[in-house]
């Protein structure tokens, strides 16, 4: 389901100067510069129109919006913009790439084949979620995936980290400034997450471990008021209260797409070099799919920004 009422049909021609993948913060600010420079991007949106913004309720930090904004009501406002200047969208999903040489060539759905002279990646990365019924249900009411995102709310509270890697126990000693208590649940007995992450976290007296134990089940009807948990060990099931569960049990960069066609780390993000360069000439990336240290909106748009510029000096040195 798309949630924006634009046209989707392509009627300008199918060989492009720039082809932008992804409409989430990176896809659509690149195209708004792209669009400002004359290039008539064509933005190709995905099975997520607008990218995981618009799966959340109020973003706090995206710079300009003094009282916040709620994150679908910032990627409407975000695509209406890119339109403005001449973007051209197709709401459909890049099923292949070739970019051995150029022009690309990209498959749109299986079916329609557009050839294009620059490409900018931006089809974001997906937090790996649990799998419960709840946690989707519960997503932005105590469920999160981002604690620079919602720390914030968790003020006073007592809140549960999913997780054993660097990534959540930096979680739960940056949601150490807000809650009163946090417990770190992990399915082992030893943590997976760099020494120096270990001390600190082990030394703070906010931050108890629950060892060997996954999340059963998530409870609340509104908001999170529980969850559920079970000792894989000794089998025991038990229930404690929190207002906040914070699932750091990592993320997906969405690039299998991309699988040989462009270099990648070992985790599958884009390696990006001087800005959003691949090692590819003329194909760029920009936003989460080649950043697993911010992910941020804010970050994804500056660097969808940068991709567009890159894009754009890169056709103009083509002439
Ligand atoms: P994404 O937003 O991930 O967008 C990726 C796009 O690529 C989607 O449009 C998708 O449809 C498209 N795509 C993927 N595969 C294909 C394909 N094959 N073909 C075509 N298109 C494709 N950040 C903040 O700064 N503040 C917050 O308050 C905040 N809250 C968040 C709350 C939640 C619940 C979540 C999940 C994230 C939150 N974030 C927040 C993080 C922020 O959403 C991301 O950092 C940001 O959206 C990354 O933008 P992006 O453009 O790189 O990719």
């Amino acid at each position: 389901p798309h949630a924006f009422p634009f046209p989707t049909v392509l009627d300008s021609p199918s060989m492009r100067d720039v082809v932008i993948i992804g409409s989430g913060p990176a896809g659509l600010t690149a195209a708004i510069y792209a669009a400002r420079a004359n290039l008539a991007p064509l933005l190709i949106e995905g099975w997520q129109s607008g990218g995981q913004l618009i799966t959340t309720t109020e973003v706090e930090n995206y710079p300009g919006f003094a009282k916040g904004i709620m994150g679908p009501e910032l990627m409407k406002d975000m695509r209406t913009q890119a339109g403005r200047f001449g973007t051209e969208f197709l709401t459909a999903d890049v099923t292949a790439v070739n970019f051995a040489q150029r022009p690309f060539t990209l498959t749109v759905d299986g079916e329609q084949t557009i050839y294009t002279q620059t490409v900018i990646i931006a089809t974001g990365a997906s937090a790996i979620p649990i799998g419960l019924k709840n946690e989707s249900r519960l997503t932005g009411h105590g469920v999160s995936t981002c604690a620079t995102c919602d720390g914030f709310f968790s003020k006073g509270k007592e809140l549960l980290v999913v997780g054993g890697g660097d990534s959540a126990l930096e979680e739960a000693i940056f949601l150490t400034k807000f809650a009163t208590k946090v417990s770190l649940v992990h399915r082992r007995d030893t943590l997976r997450a760099s020494k120096i992450m270990q001390d600190r976290a082990l030394h703070n007296e906010k931050i108890s471990f629950i060892w060997n134990t996954v999340v059963e089940d998530i409870l609340g009807s509104e908001v999170v008021t529980g969850a559920r948990l079970k000792n894989v060990v000794t089998g025991k099931i038990s229930e404690v209260p929190c207002a906040g569960i914070f699932v750091a049990i990592g993320h997906r960069p969405n690039t299998s797409l991309f699988a040989g066609q462009v270099d990648m780390d070992e985790k599958g993000y884009i390696r990006t070099y001087r800005g959003t360069t691949t090692n590819v000439p003329g194909v760029f990336a920009a936003g989460d799919v080649q950043d697993s240290t911010y992910r941020q909106a804010v970050t994804a748009a500056g660097s969808g920004c940068m991709a567009a510029i890159d894009a754009e000096r890169f056709l103009e040195s083509q002439h």
